[in-house]
């Protein structure tokens, strides 16, 4: 048996309590659950969230750094970018399509009785992707550091894990100092993790208590909508992926999987899990760290094809529900703004629904339709986080199994042990 897979027992039977405590205290006891969340629930699922978001930057960093390095050469840097890249891009666009097919078969919009008359929202102004793209490249490293802007760390430690990796013996030192970072970093991450059942209990049962079986009475088509798409997603195509790609038996991936899946959906952010999923890729799925390390940042940063899917059945539900027909033309451009929205978002709770703004302006939607959808959006925004990094994950194996024809040598070959 794994080490871990005792943890992973403990965080799904604490899932599953946490589900039934939110919907019991919402049910019997309101008041009850408002002092319990204030003092218990709330300060319990936030210390772990926090804790687990400590390691993000400096993990980031530090693993971007040393898996580049790691890779050595340029030219394989490259070729696992593209690689990657292009995976994260047709995984995507294959999620919107399922999200579209489902919602047009289930119609979610057309029935039932929906308030559009009171629906409000106040549009955040999404980022224009030209300017997105642009700022990959930071002018300040330190403060693309001290803001969390991923994108720019990514971009800076990529730069730097090429420079260790070309000059190899000179910078042998700072090689060696990334590499004891990152044992740190691996020893908080295992620390932190024997939290993850108190956590994963506390931040379920607090989202369930406030919301409740109401939420779910009107929206219940467009929830069960997303959640069939993120399932076919998931089981399908990542499974079709991982074993005729990645060789490897999907059951074993999505059960080596399983403790980040459920730290995902606990948290709701890619970012957060991504210290798990990691290392959970790494002694689950048996990627190796220099893959992994560039993999699974990126793929926390720009592969989303949860929200994609979510966002996908949220434009035909809103069509549907304002009357909109919408043409052809008009869903290519819809796929087109969800794969580059889900390059933009941040792997943040609930900014999938920000960035659903920008594709529903695309196409001339009203955007006051997601103040319809927001609140069952907590969770759904946790299983799409789960699907999220399953995505980068299944890309993780993948890769792998594509560049053992290369030879996969773990570590910096030009560093001498
Ligand atoms: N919560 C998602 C994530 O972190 C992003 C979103 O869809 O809101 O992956």
């Amino acid at each position: 048996m794994k080490p871990n897979s005792n943890l992973t027992k403990k965080i799904i039977i604490a899932l599953i309590l946490g589900i039934f405590a939110g919907f019991a205290l919402n049910l019997f006891a309101p008041a009850a659950f408002s002092i319990i969340d204030k003092y218990v629930l709330y300060p319990l699922g936030q210390l772990f969230l926090n804790l687990i978001k400590m390691l993000v930057v400096p993990l980031v960093f530090i693993s971007i750094t040393l898996g580049v390095a790691g890779l050595g050469d340029p030219k394989k840097l490259g070729r696992i970018g593209v690689k990657t890249i292009g995976y994260f891009l047709v995984t995507t666009t294959v999620a919107i399509m399922i999200a579209l097919g489902v919602a047009s078969v289930m119609q979610p919009g057309l029935n039932g009785n929906f308030d559009t008359e009171n629906a409000q929202f106040e549009a955040t102004e999404a980022p224009p992707v030209v300017d997105t793209l642009l700022n990959i490249i930071p002018t300040n490293p330190i403060d693309s550091m001290s803001s969390g802007n991923m994108l720019q760390i990514i971009a800076f430690a990529v730069f730097i894990g090429l420079a260790l990796g070309v000059l190899g013996q000179k910078t042998e030192g700072i090689y060696r100092l990334v590499e004891q970072g990152n044992e740190i970093m691996m020893y908080l991450v295992n620390l932190i993790m024997k939290l993850a059942p108190y956590g994963a209990f506390a931040l379920i049962a607090s989202a369930i208590g406030k919301q409740g079986w109401e939420a779910f009475e009107v929206m219940g088509m467009y929830f069960i909508a997303v959640m069939i798409a993120l399932f076919i997603h998931a089981l399908l195509t990542y499974g079709t992926a991982v074993s005729v790609l990645g060789k490897m038996n999907p059951i074993k991936f999505f059960k080596g999987l399983a403790p980040a899946m459920s730290v995902a959906f606990s948290t709701s952010s890619s970012s957060a899990t991504l210290p798990i999923s990691m290392e959970t890729a790494q002694k689950n799925l048996n990627v190796p760290k220099s893959i992994s390390s560039f993999v699974q940042p990126l793929g926390a940063t720009i592969n989303m094809d949860g929200t994609a899917i979510m966002q996908g059945v949220a434009v035909v539900f809103i069509a549907q529900v304002f009357g909109v027909d919408l043409s052809i033309n008009e869903i290519l451009i819809v796929v087109l703004t969800a794969v580059l929205a889900s390059i933009g978002t941040a792997g943040v709770p609930g900014v999938g629904l920000i960035m659903l703004a920008m594709v529903l302006k695309s196409v001339g939607l009203p955007v006051e339709g997601i103040a319809l959808i927001i609140g069952v959006d907590r969770l759904l925004d946790m299983t799409r986080t789960a699907v999220n990094i399953t995505g980068d994950a299944s890309c993780a194996v993948i890769v792998t199994e594509t560049e053992k024809k290369h030879g996969l040598d773990e570590g910096n070959k030009n560093v001498s042990a």
